[in-house]
């Protein structure tokens, strides 16, 4: 597990953005070769969406021969609801790249079978040849996705019931009212996002500092599934010094030590400094 540990949080979504661009121009995408991205909601990647809008617009990088899988969805919210992960997904991302809509792909937490759209939701993964690089936050519980505390480290996608600190964590989005928060969500589960090739989680502010410590410096434990990822063997985890308050000196100091942020150098489209 790498931890990249950058001053701010615009450092973080910027330095995330590059990484993607990186990562997309290395492999080169084209027709029948796709690179499948796994993308999250949130505050927190919504810099490093402004940030790729930047570079696409730049010329850095194009999205026609990328294919994308959210992380999760609210149930029964319509899908044009302003917090509904369509929404915010197209409203903040896909409208401003080349993408190809019919290569999006969004939980529908309206359909008729949420069951049947769930395991046709882990069909579509493999046909695409599973997910290159799945991004994700977490939460102040240490959630990934919408896998709350107690959920299982093997679990795939599914309906789900959201905790109450998840329901008070997003009533801020429903008119700080937390009865107009949709009790369920549609998720990827941990075994999903350990599925991919490469997972780069997004960490920053101190209310996320205790949930990057107990992701890293405690063992593996359902009750903070993103500690699942001490056993995938390629994670990235990205944050800001707020982030590391609950860490200690000697574990910051060894990974400010092995200098990850040079993971985006020796990229001529996309230089650290641009
Ligand atoms: P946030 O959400 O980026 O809005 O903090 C992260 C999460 O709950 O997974």
């Amino acid at each position: 597990m790498k931890l990249l540990i950058l001053d701010t949080p615009d450092e973080v979504t910027s330095w995330s953005a590059k990484y993607v661009v990186k990562r997309i121009n290395e492999f080169k995408p084209g027709p029948g070769r796709y690179f499948v991205l796994g993308l999250p909601t949130g505050g927190t990647p919504l810099g490093m969406y402004r940030k790729l809008i930047e570079l696409h617009k730049k010329g850095k990088v194009s999205f026609q021969y990328v294919a994308t899988f959210n992380m999760d969805e609210y149930v029964d919210l319509p899908r044009d609801h302003c917090q509904s992960y369509h929404y915010f997904m197209f409203e903040n991302f896909f409208k401003y790249i080349d993408i190809n809509p019919k290569n999006v792909h969004i939980l529908d937490g309206n359909a008729a079978d949420l069951k049947l759209e769930c395991s046709n939701y882990e069909e579509k993964i493999k046909e695409m040849g599973g997910i290159h690089l799945f991004i994700g936050g977490i939460g102040a519980d240490g959630h990934i996705a919408f896998n709350e505390p107690g959920s299982s480290l093997v679990s795939r996608t599914r309906v789900k019931t959201l905790t109450d600190d998840t329901l008070e964590a997003n009533a801020r989005f429903f008119d700080n009212d937390i009865t107009k928060v949709p009790r369920e969500a549609l998720t990827v589960g941990v075994g999903t996002v350990m599925d991919a090739r490469e997972v780069m989680i997004l960490i920053t502010g101190p209310h996320k500092a205790f949930a990057l410590y107990k992701a890293i410096e405690e063992g593996v434990n359902h009750m903070w599934t993103a500690s699942a990822f001490q056993l995938h063997p390629n994670t990235l985890l990205v944050c800001d010094e707020d982030a590391t308050m609950e860490l200690r000196v000697k574990t910051v100091k060894y990974f400010k030590g092995l200098n990850h942020h040079k993971l985006i150098e020796n990229d001529s489209n996309v230089s650290i400094r641009s």
